[in-house]
């Protein structure tokens, strides 16, 4: 972190400045120009407020050097974190893919698609009981009959389950009975599931907020792994802009962006990302292109009859197709699926 100084600020209020910094643990270098004065500081400035010194008449503006998030931070991490649920890694050179129905609508139904998406070469099977819906008045999900009707599925598919938590509330639950827990878009800054979630020892799968930056986003991970929950999976599923042909922006340029910033899994969730089904394959192959580790992709038996997001799931037969291509491109990118 730097502290520009006012042009002509004195000795004595430089003095004072520098006291007042030094006490906050960190050690202060000088650097002196002709016309302008720059505190340096280092050391641990995570728990630094930039605007804490903008109570100095004398200090011009604060610049930020290091990045805020720390243990998310591939400079002091530089290899791939791999984060494992049952027999699968993610973020390893395989490239993971998680499919099934948006929501759990029944037994029957939801392990119908899990034998279909096993079949397919799906590694993890996805399913709501929790639905973060935007009207009080549509399908919220089955709760804990959903859940457990996922985990039958994934017991009798052998295939380890990803599912979506709303509330602290039933954290000891998923923590027995889920293997990945998903953190969706509309909760990535509730702090409070966040913190509780950094005490476990499960993987989260956090999604990007429907309008988070990069930084917004690592710092959600950060308050997990901040708790001692270093097992997070980062989830592009397309953010808020100005078009509105698609449900959102996928935005697949955070790829690269996170993996560079970020030793942590990048997965993608394309049917979220652009809410029409068709779009899902050419997005899911830019995905892969783009260095995803894995991807995130509804499927449903009957998508014109789901209670939740039919138009952007895949029927098990198109869900089929995609993955023989997605396999091509794996194959390009020297990855297996
Ligand atoms: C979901 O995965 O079903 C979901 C609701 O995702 P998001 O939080 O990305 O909207
Ligand atoms: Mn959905």
């Amino acid at each position: 972190m730097m502290i520009i100084l006012r042009p002509g600020t004195t000795e004595d209020k430089i003095a004072q400045l520098d006291e007042f910094v030094r006490k906050t643990g960190v050690e202060v270098q000088r650097i002196q120009g002709q016309d302008t004065t720059i505190l340096g500081l280092s050391g641990d400035t995570s728990r630094i407020d930039p605007g804490m010194f903008d109570i100095f008449e004398c200090v011009e503006r604060t610049v930020k050097v290091a990045e805020p998030y720390k243990k998310a931070n591939r400079k002091y991490h530089p290899q791939n974190t791999v984060v494992k649920a049952g027999n699968v890694e993610i973020g390893g050179n395989k490239i993971v893919v998680m499919a099934g129905p948006c929501s759990v609508e029944s037994e029957a139904q939801v392990l119908s698609v899990a034998r279909d998406c096993k079949r397919s070469g799906a590694a993890v099977l996805r399913g709501g009981a929790f639905k973060p819906r935007s009207s009080p008045y549509a399908f919220q999900g089955l709760g804990l009959d959903g859940l457990e009707m996922l985990k039958v599925a994934g017991r009798k598919t052998g295939m380890p389950i990803v599912s979506e938590i709303m509330s602290t509330e039933y954290i000891e639950q998923f923590e027995r009975d889920v293997d990945i827990i998903q953190v969706g878009a509309r909760n990535m800054q509730n702090f409070v599931l966040l913190r509780e979630l950094s005490h476990i020892h499960k993987p989260i799968l956090l999604k990007r907020g429907l309008a988070a930056t990069v930084e917004e986003l690592l710092m959600a991970a950060e308050y997990i792994m901040a708790g001692g929950n270093d097992q997070v999976i980062l989830c592009e599923r397309g953010i808020r802009t100005f078009e509105t042909y698609t449900r959102n922006t996928l935005d697949l340029s955070v790829v690269p962006v996170l993996k560079r910033q970020s030793h942590l899994p990048v997965v993608v969730d394309p049917s979220h990302g652009t809410g029409l089904w068709w779009m899902v394959e050419p997005m899911s192959k830019a995905a892969i292109a783009a260095g995803a580790d894995g991807l995130i992709i509804e499927v449903h038996n009957d998508p014109p009859h789901a209670k939740c997001d039919g138009q952007q799931s895949l029927t098990p037969m198109v869900f089929d197709k995609l993955m023989g291509s997605l396999r091509m491109i794996a194959q390009v990118e020297g990855r297996d699926i």
